[in-house]
């Protein structure tokens, strides 16, 4: 069965209640998407109720990141229970942005982003679970090490062969993110054949073949059809273009 495309748009910190009502209705404006598209959209936790309630029935509304433990006295978390109880279906792990850290607070390793992972997927969510190498990781030529045996390493770990239904992969390179410098369709398709061939050897060849590997990292409305093009890309985690109407141009791209 070919794989359906996942379209995601990450919201990040953006929006005031009347942007998020615009966005939302340029969405239900837009007329059918294409039959081989799942659109997720991710919210701030503040916007998610308002948009869950507002947005066309085909748009999924995500979180941007769960909590790695269940509910308890962990002030300014969300639980993945919550998120499900809440009848939302997906959530955003390992995010570059939560990876590094930001505003003097410490990232999240691989194996907190894996246990989230993992915690997100008993709580019954499917995962955007995002990998991607830095600038000077790639300059070094360690980009296959970070992306496969540090961040897909540890995810893989932790899940079982059936969790990896509930997956995907989001290969986000951090030099192109926000910066409006998109990897190559080739940079692209390269790391994502070679996350495909890693999961076919230690996962399994089924589940290689099945799991949607997206890419993230400077996708406009301009560059989208050709990297859908690419054999191994199955859709994008857009950030910026995600707050434009570009966003449905992106959609589009993928018929
Ligand atoms: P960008 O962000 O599209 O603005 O580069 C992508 C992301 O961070 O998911």
């Amino acid at each position: 069965m070919p794989r359906k495309y996942v379209i995601g748009g990450n919201w990040k910190c953006n929006g005031t209640v009347a942007q998020v009502s615009d966005l939302v209705s340029t969405l239900n404006k837009a007329g059918d998407f294409p039959s081989n598209a799942e659109v997720v959209i991710a919210p701030t936790f503040l916007h998610v109720p308002m948009v869950k309630d507002a947005v066309r029935s085909d748009v999924n509304v995500s979180l941007q990141n769960c909590s790695v433990d269940s509910f308890g006295a962990y002030t300014g978390e969300i639980a993945p229970e919550m998120i499900a109880d809440f009848g939302l279906k997906w959530v955003i792990t390992g995010h570059s942005e939560r990876r590094t850290g930001f505003g003097g607070q410490a990232g999240e390793t691989s194996e907190i982003v894996a246990k989230k992972t993992k915690k997100a997927i008993e709580a019954g969510l499917t995962v955007i679970a995002c990998v991607g190498e830095s600038l000077d990781e790639r300059e070094a030529g360690n980009t296959l090490k970070v992306v496969l045996e540090e961040h897909l390493a540890a995810i893989a770990d932790a899940l079982s062969q059936e969790q990896w239904a509930k997956v995907v992969v989001a290969y986000e390179p951090v030099w192109a993110i926000g910066t409006g410098k998109t990897a190559s369709p080739e940079q692209a398709q390269d790391v994502h054949a070679s996350i495909r061939s890693w999961l076919s050897d230690k996962v399994s060849p089924e589940v290689a073949e099945a799991t949607r590997i997206i890419y993230g990292g400077s996708v406009k409305g301009s560059n989208a059809g050709t990297l859908a093009d690419c054999a191994d890309i199955d859709g994008f985690l857009v950030g910026g273009a995600s707050l434009k109407p570009e966003f449905i141009d992106i959609i589009n791209a993928v018929e």
